[in-house]
């Protein structure tokens, strides 16, 4: 007969996360700096404070469980907060990507519903071109204090620091189930709109532990924490939280991702652990070198978003004595999925191969399982070297998106990644590709469609495809390669004036090349493989620029 365990159903929820850091971890230091470049100081229980003031003003308001609260802002103290206090309130955080073109920004705060958006300074001028798309936006409260030029482009735009004066400071969390929602991110999508993912208090808690255990991140109390990883990026990788569970202190980097501010912050408030996709990380290895920095106290970087590039590890571990620990995820994922640390029997190997071990993208922590299947969805083995779909499950994968009408996202019970990958007996996972063709470009997604899309609109093109091409500073780059049309003769320039005000200025091609016609599949689709190997290096002028 099924027996019933005897232990107490307390919910994981994202309060409790925020109530642990304050009562345990109260006076630990969160650092904060601001757009002005003015260091910030406060702790987890002036954090937890200002959320509970947070929580109740927006109840004042109107706002309740379920409801989506936005957010266009950088990593800071304020951030922090409404993460907290609107989680925990019930109601859902969405944190918006302001590097989006301003189509899909419009889509996905009128998608999500957001009934009020919180907004850094910064974004003031963007969002007041937008405001007749948004009207159904109630509030819009700028992070900080309002001034009169800010209130004359955004009619209404209240104060949050006015707003959280005003609240409760011991408001009590509601009681909650933890498979409530929590927060929302949008995935840019290959094709077609961009998804949301909704995520759970359950979903979120359970992340943390994970990303937390020593063979992942090992987040600790004794940590000092550098996000420089967006709050709009997956929730930081889930850091915020986790932080929270373990009192780790946390340093945020505010809108100063530049290699010199990072190099000057890890510095001065001795960072132990940072987070980043590889372009920042570029950056600041090139800072550190130039400002003669020893970068003494980061003992790890976690590098993820895009594989990591080797020579990038070597820079990391020669000249700073910092071991990179190179991880994978997607939005999907909350994002982790594997972090890269070695086992106990490659102690004894030579450093060169413990090294080359270290390029892989890790393995799965616990929580995420992972297959590799073929074409026809049968499971291939983990020998290292069979190639397939990479498809996951777990307690923090997505099974649909939001709004979906309850369509499932996955195949027979698995989430397909949409990446080809390998993996060897000991789980130690390889991606090689994407099985679509989106275009990583310094962390930001590209879609090679939507580019195909416009420029095959010109007059004198008959065909066009656009593929990354690899690049130093961005690791890839849009390139357009064109046929031309019979008797004309494009000029190039003109050619890529065409995407101007289409699509954001970073997304519009570096480069179009023309070819006689191009390479297609047997159903008539362009064999992108084959483009990328013949242009793989079509910007390596641009590789020589930027090493200057
Ligand atoms: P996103 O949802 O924007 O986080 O993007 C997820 C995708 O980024 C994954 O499906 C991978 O294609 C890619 N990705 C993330 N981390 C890595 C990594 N370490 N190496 C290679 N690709 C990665």
């Amino acid at each position: 007969m099924a027996l019933n365990g005897q232990m107490m159903d307390r919910p994981l929820t994202i309060g409790s996360l925020i109530d642990h850091a304050a009562r345990y971890h109260g006076g630990t230091e969160i650092v904060s700096v601001e757009a002005d470049g003015d260091v910030r100081c406060s702790d987890w229980a002036g954090v937890a404070v200002n959320a509970c003031r947070l929580a109740s003003a927006l109840q004042r308001l109107g706002i309740g469980t379920g409801d989506r609260v936005g957010t266009l802002a950088w990593n800071h103290q304020r951030h922090l907060e409404i993460y907290f206090g609107v989680s925990s309130a019930g109601m859902i955080c969405h944190t918006i990507n302001p590097r989006l073109f301003a189509d899909q920004l419009v889509y996905i705060i009128r998608h999500a519903a957001d009934r009020a958006v919180f907004l850094d300074r910064c974004f003031v001028p963007m969002i007041a071109q937008l405001l007749g798309e948004l009207s159904h936006v109630e509030h819009w409260f700028l992070l900080g204090s309002i001034d009169d030029e800010c209130a004359a482009v955004i009619p209404g735009l209240k104060s949050y620091d006015e707003l959280i004066v005003g609240g409760d400071p011991n408001f009590s969390w509601p009681d909650h189930e933890e498979t409530l929602a929590s927060s929302l991110c949008y995935t840019s999508g290959t094709t077609g709109l961009p998804k949301g993912v909704l995520y759970t208090h359950r979903s979120t808690v359970l992340h943390s532990f994970a990303i937390s255990l020593p063979d992942s991140l090992g987040l600790s109390a004794r940590d000092s924490v550098l996000p420089v990883v967006p709050m709009f990026h997956v929730n930081a990788w889930g850091v915020p939280y986790a932080a929270a569970m373990t009192g780790a202190r946390l340093v945020m980097p505010g809108p100063h991702l530049d290699g010199e501010s990072l190099v000057r912050l890890i510095d001065s408030e001795a960072v132990t652990l940072a987070l980043g996709v590889p372009t920042i990380c570029y950056g600041l290895l090139a800072a550190a070198a130039e400002m003669e920095s020893a970068l003494t106290s980061l003992e790890r970087t976690v590098v993820g978003g895009s594989a990591c590039p080797p020579s990038m590890m070597d820079a990391f571990r020669e000249n700073h004595g910092v071991e990179v620990l190179h991880g994978w995820g997607m939005t999907e994922m909350s994002p982790v999925g594997t972090i890269n640390q070695l086992l106990t029997k490659h102690e004894s190997l030579a450093p060169a191969d413990q090294n080359s071990l270290r390029h892989s993208q890790g393995r799965p922590i616990y929580g995420v399982e992972m297959k590799i299947v073929d074409g026809d969805g049968w499971t291939l083995p983990t020998d290292g070297a069979a190639q397939g779909d990479l498809m996951v499950r777990g307690p923090w994968i997505a099974q649909s998106y939001f709004l979906s009408d309850g369509v499932s996202a996955l195949v027979d019970e698995w989430f397909p990644t949409g990446d080809v990958a390998s993996i060897d007996a000991d789980g130690y996972l390889t991606i090689h590709d994407r099985s679509k063709d989106i275009i990583k470009s310094g962390g930001e997604w590209i879609s090679s469609v939507t580019l195909e899309n416009i420029a095959i609109a010109h007059p004198d093109l008959a065909d066009a495809a656009v593929i990354g091409a690899r690049h130093v500073k961005w690791g890839e780059r849009p390139v357009l390669i064109a046929v031309a049309r019979a008797e004309t003769a494009p000029d190039p320039t003109e050619v890529l004036a065409i995407f101007a005000g289409k699509v954001a200025k970073w997304q519009v091609p570096d480069k179009v090349l023309f070819v006689e016609e191009l390479p297609r599949t047997a159903t008539g689709k362009v064999r992108k493989t084959s483009l990328r190997e013949t242009f793989a290096d079509a910007l390596a002028d641009q590789d020589a620029e930027a090493r200057d």
